[in-house]
């Protein structure tokens, strides 16, 4: 399996959209993998998740066909992850001999409301909390995230031939997400967690995570034996309010042996 993430930054952008602080501009300078477009990934070149308003200038970045892409997993409504408007250009004189005719989109009830039901040749399925997809040899499953009222935003297992545990945004997992991995023993080849917060510490139940609740998370992932030291290990969701720099993350995130995500890196798991 292969992941590609086209974005990792926190709502705002980093730099953000109109900020003039220090790391913001200090991302301006440096440029490279300090710069960070809206949260968006894309797995084996089929299943894209979520769709924030730089889904486009994701797509021209990296070389993405969007009428290939067959199915879309939203996590929750927020904008940075669901901006619906271009999704309306996949009909009428605006997209010819589409490859995937139609894109069917998957999420919570909340997230799929967000987007107009007249918009033509998507399909939009809601799934419940634990509920499973299945396709094509993958199997999606929907787990609360620790984000938004219970039930709106998810975080996602994804099974094809290796098992990835995509969770953005969410605060420090459920008990009852552990003693998911627990009961089905769900072990992860890669795990991507939201580090919006970095080095500024967040309460478990303050709806992102920094260094500090990753290190307790991994430690609480690896008891479970849902982690091992074969795990791959990504932390993604970067604000502004945090070190920009980043060799700066990368020098604490080897310390709990994962790895920091940017912008147009693509993993093989
Ligand atoms: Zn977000
Ligand atoms: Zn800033
Ligand atoms: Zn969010």
């Amino acid at each position: 399996m292969k992941i590609k993430f086209l974005g990792t930054a926190a709502a705002e952008g980093f730099p953000a959209v109109f900020c003039n602080c220090e790391y913001c501009n200090k991302a301006r300078e440096l440029g490279g993998k300090n710069i960070r477009t809206r949260s968006q990934s894309l797995i084996d070149n089929k299943i894209l998740i979520d769709f924030p308003s730089d889904t486009y200038a994701h797509f021209l970045s990296n070389g993405i066909k969007g009428h290939e892409i067959e199915y879309l997993f939203i996590t929750h409504p927020h904008a940075d992850h669901l901006s619906t408007d271009d999704l309306y250009m996949r009909q009428g004189a605006f997209a010819h001999n589409m490859k995937a005719p139609i894109l069917k989109v998957y999420g919570s009830k909340s997230s799929i409301e967000k987007i107009p039901k007249y918009y033509k040749n998507i399909s939009l399925n809601s799934i419940d909390l634990y509920e499973t997809v299945k396709f094509d040899g993958y199997e999606i499953t929907a787990l609360p995230a620790r984000h938004m009222a219970r039930g709106v935003s998810v975080i996602y297992i994804i099974k094809g031939d290796k098992t990835i545990l995509y969770a953005h945004d969410t605060g420090y997992l459920f008990d009852e997400v552990l003693d998911y991995f627990k009961n089905n023993k769900v072990y992860f080849d890669m795990i991507t967690l939201d580090c919006t917060n970095g080095v500024i510490p967040i309460t478990d139940e303050g709806g992102h995570m920094g260094f500090d609740n990753l290190k307790r998370l991994l430690k609480k992932l690896e008891e479970l034996g849902a982690i091992d030291g074969k795990t791959i290990k990504y932390f993604n969701h970067f604000s502004h309010n945090i070190n920009p720099l980043q060799e700066e993350l990368e020098k604490v995130a080897v310390t709990m042996g994962a790895k920091i995500s940017y912008d147009g890196l693509e993993v093989e798991v």
